[in-house]
């Protein structure tokens, strides 16, 4: 699971909010593309979306009872041995001016709706019951996107995980799965509606474009080309789809190898998401 969704990650990084010329001329998965906006950072490099995941999944593995506290320290441990690009500029900024979790708590306002929360939440679905994949998609979601709508986004996004993981039906049943368990959706319709095109910056949207490209897609690559096809926050889009779905029996695990073996292989890239995924998986 976190190798695919870095590959996602790092792909759609390419791609977000690049121009639809852009996009169709290049999103052909014959290798990692040089996004437009970001000379210097290398094709290959995951984003935000991973970094954040690789914090999220190593506290999962270390058994601990998960605080508030832990996760920050971890978001803060991530982020200053590894910098990686991606972060919102102000949470960027923010990230790197603090020394610990207990400074980052201090001067966070966790007033976003954006995807941040959603993003990061996809090992969360691995836990053994519904109960525990909202309570701690919630408690986790709430450091940084403390709202109806952000934490709603985090739990349908580690849910899609769970639904996949623990084979609890066809994955053309995922979304009304998920709109029966969070039933209120703060007012943007449903789980199961279709995203229609260009994804914004919300978390429910990534997470409904997400489980678009979930509910027709056969294969890795073509939910990865589709989900990237969408345009906008696509980086996003491919890490919570490429998650759910390297967990599905139905879907052909297919990427190509030039992505695995172009992804980055530093201290904590292809090989250390690698060994972190063999523990996360044992967690359920
Ligand atoms: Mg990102």
């Amino acid at each position: 699971m976190l190798v695919e969704l870095a590959i996602g990650d790092a792909y759609g990084g390419s791609f977000e909010h690049a121009y639809p010329s852009f996009v169709a001329e290049h999103n052909t998965l014959t290798g990692y593309v040089q996004h437009h906006g970001r000379l210097g950072v290398p094709a290959g490099r995951y984003t935000d979306d991973t970094q954040m995941t690789i914090a999220i999944a190593e506290v999962l593995v270390s058994g601990r009872r998960w605080t508030p506290l832990l996760l920050a320290e971890q978001f803060v441990r991530a982020y200053h041995r590894d910098p990686h690009d991606g972060y919102a500029p102000r949470f960027h900024q923010l990230l790197s001016e603090v020394r610990d979790g207990e400074e980052l708590l201090r001067r966070l306002r966790p007033q976003s709706d954006k995807s941040g929360a959603a993003m990061r939440a996809g090992p969360i679905g691995i836990l053994p019951t519904v109960d525990d994949v909202l309570y701690h998609a919630k408690l986790q979601a709430r450091i940084t996107h403390d709202t109806q709508a952000g934490i709603a986004a985090a739990q349908a996004s580690a849910l899609t995980v769970h639904y996949c993981h623990h084979r609890l039906g066809p994955l053309s049943e995922i979304a009304r799965w998920i709109d029966a368990i969070l039933p209120e959706d703060v007012g943007h319709g449903g789980w199961a509606l279709p995203w229609p095109g260009k994804v914004g910056p919300q978390g429910w949207m990534s997470v409904r474009a997400a489980l678009t490209t979930l509910a027709t897609g056969r294969s890795l690559s073509g939910i990865l080309r589709s989900a990237v096809a969408l345009t906008g926050d696509v980086d996003t889009v491919a890490t919570i789809a490429l998650a759910a779905a390297s967990r599905s029996p139905e879907v052909a695990q297919d990427l190509p190898p030039v992505l695995w073996r172009d992804l980055e292989n530093g201290e904590f890239g292809r090989d250390y998401l690698a060994k972190l995924d063999e523990q996360v998986i044992r967690v359920a």
